[in-house]
């Protein structure tokens, strides 16, 4: 699914409204075998790469049933690794055609990339130890050592307005802020409720950290697409609410995030490309 260059941007739109029969997902006529999907590969729940190359998580079920609403089976689908931190620039230099990685919906982002959806509501939480009894509250992380992502919303809220003092330390991923709160070296963890829950469930977790159980802000996800694509985002669009009419939102939500006993939120209106 190659972007065809200056052509593609013109017959994209003018296609648009002609091609219920066109076969190209981007426009253009231009059409290949596969198509490239950027997911987190370490977040169990949304997008998790086990051993052997087998994906699962929520982000994992919705970015297939939208490559099979464009067109492309399963085994047409190439998984990449994206992290917080350079989503946009995998959009940017070409490397997926979208991204499905718990990715908000922000206007800082929406200078470099578009977004198809909402198609998630999650709140920015906690993840601390068992037996935590000091941190109840935003404000108590002030002069405690926390970990987050870098490039994520969640470091940029602590610092902007969540816990300015807290001795932030900002990693790539988030299974490695699991490790050093597990080793002490931290006293707590934040991020994505939706995230926290599948770290807290699994197997090796089990009994070792519980979410704070804050909303400390609203993370809306949406699919992250090259600027300008309208064409995608109609039909990503289309996809979305058609994944929620006919129950397999739902079913997503249940088979990802129903051992973590994880509540989502109903599925979000869609705002994007209105
Ligand atoms: N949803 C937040 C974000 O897009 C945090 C999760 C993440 O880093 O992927 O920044």
């Amino acid at each position: 699914m190659k972007v065809s260059k200056a052509a593609g941007a013109v017959v994209a739109v003018v296609t648009l409204t002609l091609s219920a029969s066109a076969c190209s997902v981007i426009g253009g006529g231009d059409e290949k075998e596969t198509i490239s999907i950027g997911v987190k590969f370490d977040q169990p729940g949304l997008g998790l790469r086990a051993e052997g190359g087998k994906y699962s998580g929520f982000d994992v079920d919705v970015a297939t049933y939208i490559a099979k609403q464009l067109g492309y089976g399963p085994d047409q689908i190439e998984f990449k690794q994206v992290y917080s931190s350079d989503r946009e620039l995998m959009l940017q230099y070409n490397e997926v055609d979208f991204v499905a990685a718990s990715y908000s919906i922000n206007d800082k982002r929406k200078a470099k990339v578009d977004f198809a959806g909402p198609y998630f509501k999650a709140h920015q939480d906690l993840l601390i130890r068992a037996d935590e009894k000091d941190i109840a509250k935003a404000s108590d992380l002030n002069r405690k050592r926390l970990c987050s992502v870098t490039g994520s919303t969640s470091a940029q809220n602590v610092k902007d307005k969540l816990a300015p003092k807290a001795s932030l330390l900002e990693l790539g991923g988030y299974s490695e802020c699991v490790v050093a709160l597990q080793d002490d070296v931290l006293d707590a963890m934040t991020t994505d409720n939706s995230i926290l829950a599948g770290y807290a469930a699994q197997e090796q977790n089990r009994g070792k950290f519980k979410l704070a159980g804050l909303q400390l802000s609203d993370e809306y996800y949406g699919i992250g697409i090259r600027k300008g694509n309208t064409e995608l985002q109609t039909k990503i669009n289309a996809a979305l609410r058609k994944m929620v009419e006919d129950g397999s939102w739902a079913r997503f939500v249940q088979n990802n995030f129903g051992a973590a006993h994880y509540r989502s939120e109903p599925a979000p209106e869609i705002t994007e490309g209105k």
